[in-house]
């Protein structure tokens, strides 16, 4: 199969679970996905556990998802990464960004940033989060450092970041009113998914990220972060979203079933769900590892790869 156009030299992606549960039927679809376009691309494909959420990880989850994986016959080219051993990487990260004044700590509670927008006169929050004010930019004001905070712009200059998605088009975000100011070190001191992801995709080589269309809005932050530290910044493609029957995404929360792939016929019945998913056409193979070249070259038509 020849590259198609545009096509890196070296091809790197990942699948990068969250290890707070089982793979599902929406999770699948972005590990297949990623999987799909590495080999399509004849690339390298990866998995990194992005367990620096420490709270939210459930005990035993990264070995269970990687045994799902090797059942499903999507096994990564090179051993896989645990954010939690990442964080002298973050450190340092976090020092250029504090070299550059590009960063600065933040004492406010939940509480006083939800007063302050209040008395703003602002919507509280996007996406449940909210949309920092800025109240620490100018200093601490006597209050003990909590988070530490990126700095996107400002009212008179505001941060526009246009990027492209392979699947979605060009897309564009105000993170200066959009977003604000976001978090980079958490004020337990855990490490920000926002941070671990950027470092992690550019100390990988990770030429193509793959993943949820719920994580599209996050890809700003990430090129900021990419330009304020002189990283790379990877091509993406966002899959659509498994939806559960109240029209949400699918997700832990509102139940989705671990996927069972014990019984014979499970792991091809769960491939051929995500297939479709994706917009591939039904494929004939009835084994695993024919149907994954059958998907791969299916893939490979459909993004003209082919
Ligand atoms: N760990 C994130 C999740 O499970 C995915 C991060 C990413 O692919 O950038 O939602």
């Amino acid at each position: 199969m020849a590259a198609g156009p545009g096509a890196a030299a070296a091809y790197r992606g990942r699948f990068a679970p969250s290890p707070t549960g089982l793979l599902h039927a929406g999770s699948l679809v972005a590990a297949l996905a990623s999987w799909l376009d590495a080999r399509a691309h004849r690339g390298a494909w990866l998995v990194r556990i992005e367990d620096v959420d420490t709270p939210r990880c459930v005990a035993g989850a990264d070995h269970a998802i990687l045994d799902q994986l090797q059942r499903l016959g999507l096994v990564a080219d090179e051993a896989p990464w645990w954010q939690s051993r990442r964080g002298d990487a973050y450190a340092a990260a976090l020092q250029a960004l504090q070299a550059a004044g590009a960063v600065y700590p933040c004492g406010c509670t939940r509480k006083q940033i939800e007063a302050a927008l209040a008395a703003a006169g602002h919507p509280p929050e996007r996406f449940g989060e909210l949309v920092y004010p800025g109240t620490c930019r100018q200093g601490l004001n006597g209050k003990p450092a909590r988070a530490w905070r990126v700095r996107c712009g400002t009212e008179a200059q505001p941060l526009h970041i246009g990027w492209h998605d392979r699947r979605l088009g060009d897309a564009h975000q105000d993170l200066t009113h959009e977003v604000g100011d976001f978090i980079v070190r958490r004020a337990d001191g855990l490490w920000a998914y926002q941070l671990a992801v950027v470092v992690d995709d550019a100390a990988q080589r990770i030429s193509d990220v793959v993943r949820g269309e719920d994580l599209a809005d996050n890809t700003p932050r990430q090129i900021h972060l990419q330009r304020l530290l002189g990283l790379p910044t990877p091509r993406y493609l966002h899959t659509p979203l498994v939806l559960a029957p109240d029209g949400h995404k699918l997700s832990k929360q509102n139940g989705a079933a671990p996927l069972a792939l014990g019984a014979p016929g499970e792991v091809l019945q769960a491939l051929r769900q995500a297939g479709q998913a994706l917009g591939l056409p039904p494929l004939a193979a009835a084994h695993r590892d024919a149907w994954l070249a059958e998907a791969t070259a299916a893939w490979a038509r459909i993004h003209g790869l082919a």
